[in-house]
């Protein structure tokens, strides 16, 4: 284990590396046509994760530049996903029960494609959503809701400020592990969060990516897997405190995190989690050692699987060109040789090509029709959703899951 020359961007620490991904693409740039040009022009760096053992934070340590990966290409657009309208929905009208419809506003950063806002737009609630992607930041406003395109910094947080004051809610759903610069952004909420108001925070949570074993929460995008002790550390600089925290399954074991500027009483919750990282060492090297031959022997099983069935002759396709699976893919050496084509309904998807695997994305509505042999189900964490809508299509598959171990299911 190394010591790595960069420095905790939460605490300032030496962090240690723990994790060479070699050359990597960026997760989210897929290819609109493969051939020469195209393949020895794609952007690749040299992924590497260190964890800092003093605020037991999990972090990138060369981090390419975020005009690369936030951009008008940016190709996740969280609407297209049911499970998520409906997971935001609930918390929306949580929100609206802590605000004064007359006087609040809430402040939404990596507001997206407006899932969230749009609750609050459609009852008209003072708002606004704060994106760096220029093409769903256009889509939100199409939804009706005001949304400003921007990097959020203390800048930023200046200018909104001035037009629109302090925020009684700021929201943060699946962004501030994007965010290289947490303590701009700290202190930025701190010149924006009202004196009695709330920042909710909800992001993919250290203990489940270490339970299941999943290297996939890292890429490019994903400079951060945070607990409950880092974000602390983070926040306490910048004199907000954590007082709750909701747990919940989406995207493979995320954590909600409640802060105030004020001195609330903490939750038996939130004692209970801190209690639950100290029982599973979060602040141990070794933790992290186990953790990394897990992922090592998660990817080599998948990649095992892969040759075998394909020097029987067996068409094996993927279901789900999520950005989290271009770490599996690019790290496992499986691509377009290995795989047919991935599935995906999203619609900016469809006809491009995955990046450094340069596998084709194909329309799930061909899934039925072309029944391939095995179906690597990378969207796992919609498992649910997905295999009920193919049954139904009466499709004929056998789903191939990996994480936390190589897992067939048969439908025929
Ligand atoms: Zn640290």
């Amino acid at each position: 284990m190394n010591k790595s020359d960069c420095l905790c961007r939460v605490c300032s620490s030496t962090i240690s590396d723990i994790f060479d991904f070699g050359n990597m693409p960026i997760a989210n740039n897929l290819m609109p046509v493969i051939n020469d040009t195209y393949t020895k022009n794609e952007y690749k760096y040299n992924m590497k994760i260190g964890v800092c053992i003093n605020c037991s934070s999990l972090q990138i340590v060369n981090v390419p530049e975020k005009e690369l990966m936030f951009n008008n290409q940016y190709a996740y657009f969280a609407s297209q996903s049911e499970f998520m309208k409906s997971h935001f929905e609930k918390l929306g009208n949580k929100v609206m029960q802590l605000m004064d419809k007359e006087k609040d506003y809430i402040l939404e950063i990596g507001s997206n494609d407006g899932i969230f806002l749009k609750y609050f737009a459609d009852k008209q609630y003072k708002h606004l959503g704060v994106d760096a992607s220029e093409n769903v930041v256009e889509t939100a406003k199409k939804n009706g809701v005001n949304a400003l395109c921007s990097f959020f910094d203390e800048e930023t947080s200046i200018e909104i400020n001035n037009k629109y004051g302090k925020a009684k809610i700021i929201v943060i759903t699946n962004t501030m592990h994007h965010i290289e610069n947490c303590q701009e952004v700290a202190k930025g909420i701190n010149n924006i969060l009202a004196e009695d108001g709330t920042l909710i925070i909800e992001d993919p949570y250290l203990l489940d990516m270490y339970k299941i074993g999943s290297i996939e929460q890292v890429y490019a995008e994903h400079n951060f897997i945070w607990s409950l002790h880092s974000y602390k550390t983070l926040f306490e600089k910048h004199s907000i405190k954590l007082f709750d925290v909701e747990h919940f399954d989406t995207h493979g074991g995320s954590m909600r995190y409640y802060f105030s500027k004020q001195n609330l009483n903490k939750t038996s919750t939130m004692q209970e989690y801190i209690n639950l990282e100290l029982n599973n060492k979060i602040f141990d090297i070794n933790t992290f050692i186990k953790f990394q031959e897990n992922c090592i022997n998660i990817s080599k099983e998948l990649y095992n699987f892969v040759v075998s069935k394909s020097k029987e002759g067996k068409i094996i396709a993927g279901y789900g060109a999520t950005a989290k699976s271009a770490t599996t893919l690019n790290y496992s050496n499986i691509d377009k040789n290995l795989i047919s084509c991935i599935y995906d309904s999203t619609p900016f998807k469809i006809g491009k090509y995955t990046p450094g695997t340069h596998i084709e994305i194909k329309d799930a509505k061909l899934f039925t029709k072309d029944s391939p042999d095995y179906t690597i189900l990378f969207a796992w964490n919609h498992k649910k959703e997905i295999i009920e809508k193919e049954k139904n299509n009466k499709s004929k598959t056998i789903w191939v899951e990996y994480i936390p171990k190589l897992k067939l299911t048969y439908e025929n």
